[in-house]
């Protein structure tokens, strides 16, 4: 189960590095940069080829990108959460922008992929968040109630608290444009008040809710400090292994 009061910094690396000796460079710029937090929890994500060269160790801890939803058999190029698991994986990430964007992945296929990941002792790093043109036409928060009750459906209360939900604007991710320390804020109280609703008001107190979305080691500490997220899942800059350090340096 995943404790409230810890920090957790998230990186996902997509689809870098290209060899396994740069990720290899990324690691060890990693391991001799993080001083060690106990409040802290550090997530990485590199591509799946590369994991079982990654050892998780006292750093950080080993999640998958990606993950099928049936346990095994015949699906050409997919790895399930029990095979992830076997490798030392913790956590997958599911229902990213860009799987549900490239991979058409629906929010029925993100909850086969949630339950599967629970079943399998992971805990699923939920992404949700609205599209620019949404945004514009003042549907956020309908995109953030809709993605979430479709995650969460037939999801039991005695594992809520292993996901953890990452708010990611679409339009923040990549982009470098990133919202107001308010609107983050806004959008972590509703994504509390709609698991409150689902389950009780304790269990979403407890729940880890992450901001990401063009996060860098100068908006870093404001988007946590000022947001009441518990954390940030961090995409492009985490290929940077000293901004990265930096950025996690900035915590506890
Ligand atoms: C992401 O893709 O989840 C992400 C947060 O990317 P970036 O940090 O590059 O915006």
């Amino acid at each position: 189960m995943i404790d409230k009061k810890q920090k957790i910094i998230i990186a996902n690396w997509k689809m870098n590095p290209i060899s396994f000796i740069e990720a290899d460079n990324l690691i060890s710029t990693i391991k001799k940069g993080l001083k060690k937090k106990e409040d802290m929890r550090i997530i990485i994500c590199p591509p799946s080829i590369f994991i079982s060269k990654i050892k998780k160790n006292k750093s950080f801890e080993l999640g998958i990108q990606n993950i099928f939803w049936e346990d095994k058999g015949a699906y050409t190029g997919e790895i399930s959460s029990k095979i992830a698991k076997n490798f030392g994986v913790d956590y997958a990430i599911i229902g990213h922008s860009e799987r549900r964007k490239y991979f058409k992945e629906t929010d029925e296929i993100v909850n086969v992929k949630m339950k599967s990941v629970l079943k399998n002792g992971l805990s699923p790093i939920l992404c949700i968040g609205e599209t620019l043109k949404e945004k514009n036409q003042d549907l956020a928060s309908d995109v953030i109630i809709t993605q979430l009750e479709k995650a969460f459906t037939d999801i039991n209360k005695s594992k809520v608290l292993n996901i953890i939900v990452a708010y990611e604007p679409i339009w923040a991710i990549g982009s470098g444009i990133v919202p107001s320390t308010d609107e983050i804020m806004s959008a972590v109280l509703l994504i509390r008040k709609i698991i409150s609703k689902l389950y009780d008001r304790p269990t979403a107190e407890k729940v880890s809710i992450l901001y990401g979305g063009s996060v860098n080691s100068q908006n870093a500490l404001d988007f946590v400090d000022k947001t009441r997220a518990d954390g940030l899942l961090i995409g492009s800059v985490s290929l940077n292994g000293s901004e990265f350090v930096r950025i996690v340096n900035l915590f506890g």
